[in-house]
């Protein structure tokens, strides 16, 4: 299926690698305006330059709500209007909780939890100005179930899951949209400080998606008229989880 033309200006957060570069690619073939964050402006700068005019790029740490906002502005400034947020960004070193990995519970918690309210809270003055606006919330199947070793994650994400649902509930004019993907073959995890917990994510991948399955996923809800919100998608591979 290929995506409608989209005449809007998308914001997409952790636009340098797997299921955020995925969506930049996606959209930007569909005719959309895009400003990319992430830490790694060497990847953006790389991106942006290969995908043409339409893509801008601003370095970004989601976790620092001065650092969102300014993200937000210089889309504004670059573009004229904000239309969709995607708060794709995420981490996920995973861990017990008797490991008592206190720095990486707070970083999930900061990036995961806080990066989406930095994110909202960037764009809500702005979409209640214009009367409009999309926030597109990429969550997990994990926030659906819990597991050994992901209680922090899964709490990240059944957090991202009730702050776009309560975001939904608050506003009539603002479309609400959760990502929930199943297992996706991405850089994801790569900061996990536990061997066995690592080597245990690469049996788990062993069937996964690829990014562009959930990159089509959010451009399938960001192409819906006016009026249509498409609160939840769950994407999963055939089989897996
Ligand atoms: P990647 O690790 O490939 O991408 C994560 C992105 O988040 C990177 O671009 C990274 O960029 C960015 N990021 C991390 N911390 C920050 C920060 N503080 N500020 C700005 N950007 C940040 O993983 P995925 O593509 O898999 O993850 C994307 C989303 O999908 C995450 O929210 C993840 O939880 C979710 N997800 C992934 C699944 C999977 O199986 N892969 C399954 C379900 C959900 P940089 O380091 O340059 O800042």
């Amino acid at each position: 299926m290929t995506t409608p033309t989209l005449d809007k200006t998308i914001l997409v957060t952790g636009a340098s690698s797997g299921i955020g570069e995925a969506t930049v690619r996606e959209l930007a073939a569909a005719g959309a305006r895009l400003f990319i964050g992430a830490r790694r402006s060497d990847r953006l700068a790389a991106l942006a330059d290969e995908l043409g005019d339409n893509v801008a790029w601003r370095q970004l740490d989601v976790a620092d709500g001065d650092s969102f906002e300014a993200f937000v502005a210089a889309a504004e400034a670059r573009f004229g209007r904000v239309d969709v947020l995607v708060n794709n960004a995420g981490v996920m070193p995973l861990s017990r909780l008797d490991a008592l990995k206190r720095d990486e519970w707070k970083r999930m918690i900061d990036v995961n939890v806080h990066g989406v309210l930095n994110g909202i809270a960037a764009v809500l003055p702005r979409f209640a100005a214009q009367g409009s606006g999309h926030v597109v919330n990429v969550a997990s199947v994990a926030a659906h179930m819990v597991a050994p070793t992901a209680a922090v994650y899964c709490g990240t994400k059944y957090a991202v899951w009730a702050i776009t649902e309560g975001l939904r509930m608050e506003h009539d004019d603002i479309r609400t949209t959760i990502i929930s993907p199943g297992v996706v073959a991405t850089e994801l995890g790569e900061d996990i400080t536990v061997p066995e917990i690592a080597e245990g994510l690469k049996q788990w991948r062993q069937k996964s998606l690829t990014p562009d399955a959930i990159a089509r996923a959010i451009a399938y809800a960001i192409a819906q008229p006016d009026g249509v919100d498409v609160s939840e998608i769950i994407v999963r591979p055939a089989g897996g989880a």
